[in-house]
């Protein structure tokens, strides 16, 4: 039976790039678009808006409620303040939901938790299907190499990124660290100068930016004549949307709680 999803945050780059995966999915039809109410895409057509050749018959609204009511899962991809209306009005009706919005403060976190006793949710810092194989390949090479490879992180971005290192490279460290048994302060970012040798606790992360890279990162494990790298390269930003739609066809079979990205792919 096809997935009824609505969408929060739907004028955004990813509430369009989402419209669009739905657009082209067999199993899972839009049921709702719900944007600002200030915003001027109000009213529009989400087919047209997100840039598909056909419309979808289901204008952009501000009616949360309705559009919680009428669907199976809401896909949030907003900011943290939206996050938290959506997810009140997904616990008032009981419904399951997929949050992808970043920077969520303890309120928020709070009301995942409040959501999570009655419905099925998904949350994820990375939807990228690729970014979550890739780091559970790192922590399972870490493990099976052992001490003796030295581990570096290297990652790149297009030249406008403002912040390093990334948070996906972040979080590779995390797993890193973990499979190493040392805590991430063993990071050690960007060498320069006379340092001296190397030691085995350091974790190298290097960010390199330039051009129009959407994202790479590589995890080196580098050992006694021999070097295994292991990559994942973005191509594209629907691949965020790409998870979040599987997440959401594959949450609404699950029972209350919250649920990783982890999870959805059986990692
Ligand atoms: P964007 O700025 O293009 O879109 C955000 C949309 O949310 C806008 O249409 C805005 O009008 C709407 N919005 C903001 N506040 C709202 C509110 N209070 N109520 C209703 N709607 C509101 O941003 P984006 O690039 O689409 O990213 C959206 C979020 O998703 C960000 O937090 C970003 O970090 C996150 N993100 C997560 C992943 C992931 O894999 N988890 C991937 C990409 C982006």
């Amino acid at each position: 039976m096809s997935t009824r999803i609505a969408i929060y945050g739907v004028a955004g780059r990813m509430g369009r790039s989402i419209v669009r995966v739905v657009g082209e999915d067999g199993d899972a039809s839009l049921a709702a678009a719900v944007g600002r109410a200030q915003s001027s895409a109000q009213g529009v057509d989400a087919g047209v808006l997100a840039g598909l050749p056909q419309p979808l018959s289901v204008p952009v609204s501000s009616d949360l409620v309705a559009a919680v009511t009428g669907c199976d899962v809401l896909i949030d991809f907003s900011l943290p303040a939206g996050t938290q209306a959506a997810l009140a009005a997904c616990r008032e009706a009981r419904r399951a939901a997929v949050v992808g919005t970043t920077g969520l403060e303890v309120a928020q976190q709070d009301a995942l938790a409040a959501l999570a006793e009655v419905a099925p949710v998904v949350f994820a810092p990375n939807f990228s299907v690729g970014v979550n194989v890739f780091w559970a390949l790192a922590r399972r090479a870490v493990e099976m190499l052992g001490e003796e490879f030295d581990l570096e992180i290297v990652e790149m971005h297009h030249r406008n990124k403002v912040d390093a290192p990334s948070g996906t490279a972040a979080r590779l460290l995390e797993v890193a660290a973990e499979a190493r048994g040392v805590s991430a302060d063993a990071a050690v970012h960007g060498r320069q100068g006379v340092m001296g040798a190397r030691t085995q606790r350091e974790i190298g992360v290097h960010a390199l930016r330039g051009g129009d890279v959407v994202g790479d990162h590589t995890l080196i494990l580098a050992g006694p004549g021999e070097r295994v790298d292991i990559a994942h390269r973005a191509h594209s930003r629907e691949i965020f949307a790409r998870g979040a739609v599987r997440a959401a066809k594959w949450v609404v079979a699950q029972p209350p709680g919250l649920y990783s990205m982890g999870d959805v792919l059986g990692l």
